[in-house]
């Protein structure tokens, strides 16, 4: 499908749906949740009530060949609260993964399981990082080791959303060191298992609404038949992973963790614009009401030019994320890193548009009357999670070498038929019919001319 930037009624109808959500049930309670650094499941209650905490919906948005129905639903939701947000997405992080990996009836067991019912919610949990480092994925020390019919998980986990609360936990763990990343498995640990054990809570700066967790599994058994994707599918990467080390085969697939990561990168830099509109809103808004030397302060260029670039800058980061998403939905490979474009890009305006709304706001953007000291502490999220800033510019910069020369519109699908390449714009005969038409201009009767015209002009001038 072409990309395109018209929006269905579906689509619109779900902005303003969420919008409408995200104004009068998650604005109205986010400096409460924020302060007290609790789990918002009254919240959730109502997010599930009104259908957006199921694994229907999540397969609906990510399933939409425009791409544009996850950023739009990410970014209003997160202009509403990020710390909320990010409580009621989690279990469509951990779904995502389990999608990318698991067989049909894993997919159609656990999928319930991650979200639950209204009056009877569920939460899952996507445990990659460790605390030896996040960023290096292919360092990863929890293990799982076959004992007859039942995988052990041993090892330790960082800054996992949901972690211990949830009653899914997809859990990264090694099967075989020697094969880095591609020795790695996801397997579903339920949250009731015995031996994971909630180190603790962590207390964060920014995002306060969303649970985040270290985590220990020690001895944590679980039935063979929670490996994702199942036996056979493992034992083929493996061997074409030891087959590919010893130069035998062509390089094969990556890691679960790390495709997982490559879906869900526009999907968090879109919830980035959530927070960066909600900062530029505010500080456009102050910047008009407020006066200093008997006039608004937007009339100071010092005050509008930075936010002109930030509003520039965000609009760039949101076609950057419609554009991944499409891509994602359309099955086209990002062989420039487009998916680590779209969380650079937007991340990054994400604290700027915050930093500069307290900027904007003076001393009363610095104290807690005004939420823009809350959204720059939240912003600040997402230069590190779903990988830093730096590891998103390693992917761009390692994708450079291949794509140099190469713009991305050449990598595209193709679409249009054969009339297309012979009379589409700019092709050679429709230039030669013009100018044939032009030479003729005096000798042609003028409602002729006029529907001749009539073809040949720009659209909005017919
Ligand atoms: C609030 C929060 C929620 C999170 N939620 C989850 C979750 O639900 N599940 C989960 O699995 N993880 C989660 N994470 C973990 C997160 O993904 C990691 O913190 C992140 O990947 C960075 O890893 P690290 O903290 O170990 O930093 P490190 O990897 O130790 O990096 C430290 C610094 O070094 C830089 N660096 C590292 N390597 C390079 C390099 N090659 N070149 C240049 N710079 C480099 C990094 O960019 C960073 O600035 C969460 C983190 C936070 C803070």
């Amino acid at each position: 499908m072409s990309f395109d930037l018209s929006l269905t009624g579906a689509q619109q109808d779900l902005v303003e749906r969420t919008h409408a959500f995200a104004e009068d049930v998650i604005r109205p309670v986010a400096a409460k949740y924020d302060k007290a650094q609790e789990f918002p499941w009254e919240v959730l209650e109502k997010a599930a009530e009104e259908g957006f905490y199921s694994p229907l919906f999540y397969r609906d948005l990510i399933g939409d060949p425009t791409g544009l129905s996850l950023p739009l639903f990410m970014e209003e939701l997160f202009w509403g609260c990020a710390g909320i947000g990010l409580a009621i997405v989690m279990p469509a992080l951990a779904l995502s993964s389990i999608g990318q990996s698991a067989t049909p009836e894993q997919m159609l067991r656990w999928a319930p399981e991650c979200f639950g019912s209204p009056g009877d919610l569920k939460l899952a949990a996507l445990c990659v990082s460790e605390p030896e480092g996040g960023s290096d994925v292919r360092n990863l020390r929890t293990t799982a080791t076959r004992e007859g019919d039942h995988w052990i998980i041993e090892g330790h986990k960082m800054w996992i959303g949901n972690g211990g609360i949830a009653d899914v936990h997809v859990v990264n763990a090694t099967v075989d060191p020697d094969l880095g990343h591609r020795g790695q498995a996801l397997f579903i640990v339920p949250g009731d298992t015995p031996g994971i054990e909630l180190v603790r809570k962590l207390d964060k700066l920014g995002c306060r609404a969303s649970h985040t967790a270290e985590l220990r599994f020690h001895d944590c058994r679980i039935p063979a038949d929670h490996l994702l994707g199942g036996d056979d599918k493992l034992n083929r990467r493996r061997e074409r992973a030891r087959a590919e080390a010893e130069g035998a085969a062509a390089p094969g697939r990556r890691s679960a963790t790390l495709g997982t990561f490559e879906q869900t990168r526009p999907m968090v830099a879109a919830q980035a614009l959530g927070i960066a509109r909600a900062a530029l809103e505010f500080a456009a808004g102050y910047a008009n009401e407020r006066e200093a030397f008997g006039a608004p302060i937007i009339d100071n260029q010092g005050v509008s030019f930075p936010l002109a670039d930030i509003a520039t800058q965000l609009d760039a980061a949101r076609l950057l994320t419609w554009r991944a998403s499409w891509m994602a939905a359309n099955n086209v490979p990002f062989r420039h890193a487009e998916g680590s474009m779209s969380k650079l890009a937007a991340s990054e305006v994400a604290v700027r548009a915050t930093e500069q709304a307290i900027q904007t706001c003076g001393g009363w953007g610095y104290i807690t009357d005004n939420p823009v000291e809350k959204w720059y502490r939240d912003a600040k999220l997402y230069t590190i999670f779903e990988g830093t800033s730096e590891i998103q510019r390693m992917v761009i910069g390692r994708s450079l070498g291949a794509a140099v020369g190469t713009p991305l519109h050449y990598d595209l699908p193709v679409d249009g038929g054969q009339l297309n390449r012979q009379l589409g714009r700019g092709t050679p005969l429709r230039t030669r019919i013009g100018a044939a038409a032009l030479n003729a201009k005096d000798h042609i009767p003028a409602p002729a001319l006029r529907a001749a015209m009539r073809f040949l002009a720009p659209p909005n001038r017919r």
